[in-house]
C-alpha cells in the first residue's frame, strides 16, 4: 500500500489487473506439475502392482515346489520308517532264534559237560583246571645270557585261553614258523578271570566233602606262575601268609573254608566238627606247622609220614587244630606260615620252593539206636563201630560245659551211647615250582633244594604214571610229598589238579611241561572214588 501511495486509480487499477494475471499464471504452472507428479506417481503404483503380482506368483510357485518336495521327504521318511520297522522286526526274530540256539547250546554244554563229570566219576579220572595268569611288569625283567632280539620276543604271549576248555600255545622259535598247539582241560581260566570265578567250580567237590567224599585240590606250576595267589590269595610283602583284606583276592584255600562252615551251618546242629593241620614237605621232609612247643608258640617241628595197617598214610604226632569259623582257620594257617620265614630249618626265600598242604578234617558225627543198620556196608559199620570211642577233640573236652561251636556239642554226643564218626578230608595243596632249574652253578643249600624239588614232583608224576598203567606197585614211598598224599592221589578222593601257566614266552618250555603234566593226569583213571558210607540223617535226630 505504501507503494500505491500517490497513485493515480487508474494505475491502482492496471496494476491490480496485472498482479492478477501473474497470479493466474503461476497456479496454472502449479497444476500442470501437480499433474505430471500425479501421473508419474499413478505409473509408480502401476509397475510396484505387477511387480508385487509377479512377486506372489513367484511366491505361489516356490512354496508349491516346496511343498513336493516336503510331501516327497516325507513319503521317503515314512517308506524309510517301514523298511526300518521291517528290519527291526527281522532283527528281533534273528535276535530271538540266536537267544533260542544260545540257550540250546548252553543246555547241551551243561548236559555234556554233566555226562562229563559222571565219566570223571565213574573212571575215577583227576579233574585238571588250568588258569593263565596275566603277563605282569615282572615279566618284562630281562631274563641273563638271552640275545635282546629274544628278549623282546620274551615279553609277548604265547598261552592263550581259546575258550573255556582249551588252552592255545603258539610255539615260536627264532627261525621258525611258529606253530600252534592246543590242550584241553575240564576248565581253563583266562587271565581276566577272577577269584571268584575260579572258586565258583571249585564249590560243588566242597558238597562232596559233606556227602562223604575226601577231597584234593592241588595247585602244579612252575614259580610265579600264580600257585599261591590261587591257592591262598595275594601274599604279603616280605611275609610267606597272605592277605586276608580284600575278600575279593582271596583264594581257594580261605574260601573253601568259608564254604565248608557254611554247608556246616546248613546241616543239623552239633553233628560236625572241623580240625585244621598244616604241614610243609622241605627237602623231603615233613613239618608240622602249627605244632607247639612248651610254651604254647608255634613252633615248627619235624614229622614222619607212616602207612597204618589199613593201607592209608598218616603223620603221626601230626597236630590237628579244632577251628570254629573260617576267620580261627585264616588266624591259625596265616601264623604256620609266618612261620616259613623265621624258622631256621625251614628258611626258604620263596614259598614256592616247598610243598605246602593244609588239610581240613571234618568228623562228622551220627547217632542214634539202629543207626547200624543204616550203612550201606556192614563191613564200615563194624569197622566204626568199633572206632566210635568218643574221641572227640581237646577243645571240644575243653569246653565241654560251655559248647559254643554249632559244630558240635560234647556234652550231648558223649551222653548218647551209640555215636559214630565219620571223617572225611580236605586236603589243599601248593606244591613247589615245577620248573626244571638246570643244576650247573648251583651248589649248597640250593642244589639241595633243587634237588628235592625235581625229585619230588618227578615222584608225583611217576605214581600218576604207574596208577594209569595200573601197575600193581604204586612207588608212592619213594618221596615223603606222594606218600603224604597217598589217599587223595591213589583214588580215595576226588582229585582237582590247578595247573598254573604263566603267558609269557619266557616260559614256553616250564609252560609246556606243566600242560604236559595236566595233560597225563587227566589221562589217569583210578576206578569209581569211593564215597565214606554214611547213614541218611533226618534234621533234628
Ligand atoms: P607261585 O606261587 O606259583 O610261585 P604266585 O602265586 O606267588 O606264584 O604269583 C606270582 C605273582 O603273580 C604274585 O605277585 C601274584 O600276586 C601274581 N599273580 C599270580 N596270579 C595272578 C592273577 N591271576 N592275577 C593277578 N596277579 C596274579
Ligand atoms: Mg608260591
Amino acid at each position: 500500500y505504501q507503494g500505491l501511495a500517490g497513485r493515480s486509480t487508474n494505475e491502482v487499477l492496471q496494476l491490480y489487473a496485472a498482479h492478477g494475471q501473474q497470479m493466474k499464471l503461476q497456479r496454472s504452472s502449479v497444476v500442470t506439475q501437480l499433474h505430471g507428479a500425479v501421473k508419474r506417481l499413478k505409473q509408480d503404483l502401476k509397475s510396484l502392482h505387477s511387480f508385487a503380482l509377479e512377486l506372489s506368483k513367484d511366491f505361489q510357485r516356490q512354496s508349491k515346489t516346496c511343498l513336493y518336495q516336503v510331501l516327497a521327504a516325507v513319503q521317503g521318511i515314512q517308506l524309510q520308517n517301514e523298511a526300518m520297522q521291517m528290519f527291526q522286526i527281522k532283527a528281533f526274530d534273528l535276535e530271538q532264534s540266536l537267544q533260542e540256539v544260545t540257550e540250546r547250546y548252553e543246555k547241551e554244554k551243561q548236559k555234556r559237560k554233566a555226562l562229563h563229570n559222571s565219566l570223571i566219576e565213574l573212571r575215577g579220572n583227576i579233574r585238571v583246571h588250568c588258569r593263565i595268569r596275566p603277563l605282569l611288569p615282572f615279566d618284562d625283567a630281562a631274563g641273563h645270557s638271552i640275545s635282546q632280539d629274544r628278549q623282546r620276543n620274551f615279553s609277548e604271549k604265547a598261552a592263550y585261553a581259546a575258550d573255556d576248555e582249551t588252552v592255545l600255545v603258539k610255539c615260536s622259535r627264532p627261525g621258525h614258523a611258529s606253530v600252534n598247539k592246543t590242550f584241553q582241560f575240564e576248565r581253563v581260566y583266562n587271565d581276566l578271570e577272577s577269584q571268584d570265578a575260579v572258586f565258583a567250580d571249585v564249590a560243588p567237590l566242597l558238597t562232596s566233602l559233606l556227602d562223604g567224599y575226601n577231597v584234593c585240590i592241588m595247585a602244579y606250576g612252575q614259580t610265579g606262575s600264580g600257585k599261591t595267589y590261587t591257592m591262598l590269595g595275594p601274599q604279603l610283602e616280605g611275609n610267606l601268609a597272605f592277605s586276608t583284606e580284600e575278600e575279593s583276592e582271596l583264594g581257594i584255600i580261605p574260601r573253601a573254608t568259608q564254604e565248608v562252615f557254611r554247608l556246616i551251618s546248613e546241616k543239623p546242629p552239633g553233628s560236625y566238627w572241623v580240625e585244621v593241620s598244616v604241614v610243609e614237605v622241605y627237602n623231603n621232609e615233613i613239618f608240622d606247622l602249627l605244632a607247639k612247643d612248651s610254651y604254647g608258640k608255634v613252633f615248627g617241628v619235624k614229622r614222619d609220614v607212616v602207612t597204618t595197617r589199613e593201607g592209608k598214610s598218616d603223620v603221626p604226632l601230626l597236630t590237628h587244630e579244632t577251628v570254629e569259623n573260617a576267620s580261627e582257620f585264616l588266624h591259625l594257617v596265616n601264623k604256620g606260615l609266618q612261620l616259613r620265614v623265621t624258622h631256621p630249618t625251614l628258611v626258604h626265600a620263596h614259598s614256592s620252593r616247598s610243598h605246602l598242604v593244609v588239610t581240613l578234617t571234618i568228623t562228622t558225627v551220627v547217632f542214634g539206636d539202629n543207626f547200624g543198620t543204616l550203612w550201606e556196608d556192614e563191613q564200615t559199620s563194624q569197622r566204626l563201630n568199633k572206632e566210635a570211642s568218643c574221641t572227640f577233640p581237646q577243645k571240644m573236652r575243653d569246653h565241654k560245659s560251655t559248647p559254643s561251636s554249632r559244630a558240635s556239642s560234647p556234652v550231648q554226643l558223649e551222653a548218647t551211647e551209640k555215636m559214630k564218626q565219620v571223617k572225611t578230608r580236605l586236603q589243599l595243596v601248593d606244591l613247589a615250582g615245577s620248573e626244571c632249574v638246570g643244576m650247573s652253578g648251583v651248589t649248597g643249600a640250593a642244589l639241595r633244594e633243587t634237588s628235592f624239588i625235581n625229585r619230588s614232583l618227578s615222584a608225583l608224576a611217576d605214581v600218576l604214571g604207574a596208577i594209569a598203567e595200573q601197575r600193581a606197585h604204586v612207588p608212592y614211598r619213594n618221596s615223603k610229598l606222594t606218600h603224604l598224599l597217598q589217599d587223595s592221589v591213589g583214588g580215595d578222593a576226588k582229585l582237582l589238579v590247578m595247573l598254573c601257566i604263566s603267558p609269557g614266552q619266557k616260559y614256553l618250555t616250564e609252560s609246556m611241561q606243566s600242560l604236559g603234566f595236566g595233560t597225563r593226569a587227566r589221562q589217569v583213571q583210578r576206578g569209581q572214588v569211593k564215597k565214606k558210607n554214611f547213614p541218611v540223617l533226618s534234621k533234628g535226630k
